[in-house]
């Protein structure tokens, strides 16, 4: 006798048989997946957050009270925006005056090329130097209207390349800088791409921090190709927990990177439930760092989107415990 059958008394006896058949055949004999390391097998992964500079007051509190959740996690730094076309000079350098001030944490300050002279960027960069800031992310910049319509300033640092090696000349800066394991959009080709990040750590960068990507297995080949190409510093993941899919999609396909479909999948019919949406978010984050720990990596850049709940989450997942007052 068949046991598979009566396994499902209900279907139409036409039915009975083969999909039960199948159905525990395959759980029995279908490929066994290995657990992911536990937490505590693995080393404790240095972090570091990035905020952006907050437009209203209402802002202002939620970053507050993002940076203040978040603090005790003890990050290797945190990191401050510039707005598109430098357009948040004021508001990013008034916000990292002020973690530099009031806070614990190591603040750095993101800059680019775009729209201002060279001299203009390097009074930027000397008044982060005289606020005691040390930490630069060196960036080229968008132009307002996006990628397509970037011109260098005539008087200006043309890629961030260039940037870095200026900063240099003004102070000895810690320096990250962006790369792109889907590649940069504007690049001729990877190989290109990969060479140019290859200047910036020649000029000066001691780390790269990725675009986000939602390809694991792309951003470790990119790392085999780093190295292949003389790269040794460490490429730090850049991770985006994807709080809203919809917006998400939107800002990937203007900066390169892949969605795969099984995410539109996990996140299909979820648009107007937000409370089921960051459960998968937070679940999907987890896999996504986890896999990430379990090979190898141990520096996490997160894209907070100045919200703490889901950075604080993975950052608990990954092993980090705030440290104790006192
Ligand atoms: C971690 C991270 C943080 C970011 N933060 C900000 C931010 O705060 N504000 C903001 O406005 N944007 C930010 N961006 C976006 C970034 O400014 C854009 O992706 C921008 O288009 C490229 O900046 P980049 O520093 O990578 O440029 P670059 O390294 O200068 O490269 C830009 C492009 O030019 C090509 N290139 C470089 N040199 C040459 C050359 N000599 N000749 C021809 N082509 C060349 C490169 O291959 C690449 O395609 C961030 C990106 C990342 C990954």
């Amino acid at each position: 006798m068949n046991h598979f059958a009566e396994a499902s008394p209900g279907a139409p006896a036409a039915h009975r048989t083969a999909p039960a058949a199948g159905t525990l055949q395959r759980w029995l004999t279908g490929p066994r997946v290995a657990s992911l390391p536990q937490g505590s097998a693995m080393p404790v992964p240095a972090l570091s957050f990035e905020f952006f500079p907050p437009r209203t007051e209402a802002l202002e509190q939620q970053l507050w009270a993002c940076v203040r959740r978040l603090e005790p996690l003890a990050p290797r730094f945190v990191s401050v925006t510039y707005g598109a076309g430098g357009s948040t000079q004021e508001r990013t350098h008034a916000t990292v005056a002020r973690l530099a001030r009031e806070t614990a944490l190591t603040p750095a300050a993101h800059l680019t090329c775009v729209g201002a002279s060279a001299g203009e960027v390097d009074d930027v960069a000397r008044r982060y130097w005289d606020a005691g800031v040390r930490h630069i992310v060196a960036l080229r910049g968008d132009a307002p209207g996006g990628e397509a319509g970037y011109v260098p300033h005539p008087d200006g640092y043309a890629y961030a390349a260039d940037l870095v090696a200026g900063l240099k000349r003004i102070g000895d800066f810690e320096i990250s800088v962006a790369a792109y394991p889907e590649t940069h959009p504007a690049a001729h080709s990877p190989e290109a791409d990969l060479d140019n990040l290859k200047r910036k750590i020649d000029a000066g960068a001691t780390r790269a921090i990725t675009q986000y990507f939602f390809d694991t297995d792309v951003y470790l080949r990119f790392l085999d190709k780093a190295l292949a190409a003389g790269i040794t510093v460490p490429i730090v993941p850049g991770i985006l927990p994807v709080s809203n899919f919809n917006q998400v999609r939107k800002f990937s396909a203007m900066c390169g990177t892949n969605v795969p479909d099984w995410m539109g999948h996990l996140f299909e019919g979820l648009d107007d439930d937000p409370d089921t949406r960051r459960m998968v978010a937070a679940a999907m984050a987890a896999e996504q760092v986890r896999l990430l720990q379990a090979n190898g990596v141990d520096e996490f850049h997160i894209y907070t989107l100045n919200r703490a709940d889901l950075s604080y989450a993975i950052a608990h997942i990954l092993g980090v415990r705030p440290l104790k007052e006192g």
